[in-house]
């Protein structure tokens, strides 16, 4: 089975005290996890040392950043390298999510050299994707995320796209209570497959965990989580919240 994956995006939340309080009670929770199965803390960049150390005797339970720039090092001040995050043991970055491209003007592609910084980084990227309410109602949502991935992520070989999670979040499910029914996620889940399969072959396609994001929560986890191509989330409210997000992870398949 392809890995089953709960995100969690604290976004710009928690101080540290709280942070650390949240990560143990994460830990003391001590949810095991089977062979396929990950949970990931995508925290802001001062905790991630910290997660990384109160998370390290819990089997499947691994760090992520929220971003990270395009280049690798160099007069940048303020932003947060590639190299940087591998030699804190970051094993995955978001890429992508739709409040970078809202509020930092994140296009397509800039998305395609971060893309490139993390896997030569050895970086999975979790790439987000996802449509507006707009693009939604004009039905035209297939084509658009189509070509979000295009743009992107195809100019990869085949052997790099292993590497890759893809979160689709429609940004009018995000933050807003509104979620996907489990069948429209589905419906939008099997089409990304479908790109990948056209591009990559069924093999690649069916190796990659698709999650969905937008409003998941521990009340819905399990029949969105169950659909034949969700292979888990990426959860942004509820993961701050140790009980909530304890019970998303154990709506993973298993
Ligand atoms: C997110 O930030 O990726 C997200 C899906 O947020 P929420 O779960 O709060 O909708």
């Amino acid at each position: 089975m392809r890995k089953q994956i709960a995100a969690a995006n604290w976004k710009m939340n928690l101080t540290l005290q709280e942070a650390n309080e949240l990560l143990d009670s994460i830990a003391e929770k001590n949810i095991q996890l089977s062979e396929d199965q990950i949970a990931v803390f995508a925290v802001p960049f001062p905790y991630l040392l910290l997660a990384n150390d109160k998370l390290k005797n819990s089997k499947g339970y691994l760090v992520a950043a929220q971003n990270c720039f395009t280049k690798e090092s160099g007069a940048y001040t303020g932003e947060v390298s590639a190299p940087m995050l591998a030699s804190c043991n970051v094993g995955y970055v978001i890429i992508g999510h739709s409040e970078r491209r809202e509020y930092f003007n994140e296009n397509n592609f800039t998305l395609s050299q971060k893309v490139d910084v993390c896997l030569s980084n050895n970086l999975k990227p979790i790439f987000c994707c996802g449509e507006s309410l707009a693009i939604r109602e004009g039905g035209t949502q297939n084509g658009y995320v189509e070509t979000q991935l295009k743009e992107s992520i195809f100019h990869l070989e085949a052997s790099q796209i292993e590497n890759f999670v893809i979160a689709y979040e429609p940004i009018w499910a995000i933050g807003t209570g509104k979620t996907a029914s489990a069948d429209q996620a589905q419906e939008m889940h099997a089409h990304i497959r479908n790109v990948f399969a056209e591009k990559y072959g069924n093999e690649v396609a069916n190796s990659i965990s698709i999650l969905y994001g937008g409003s998941v929560k521990a009340n819905n986890a399990k029949e969105i989580f169950g659909k034949p191509d969700v292979d888990g989330g990426l959860v942004g409210g509820a993961s701050l919240n140790a009980s909530e997000f304890g019970l998303i992870i154990q709506s993973l398949k298993n």
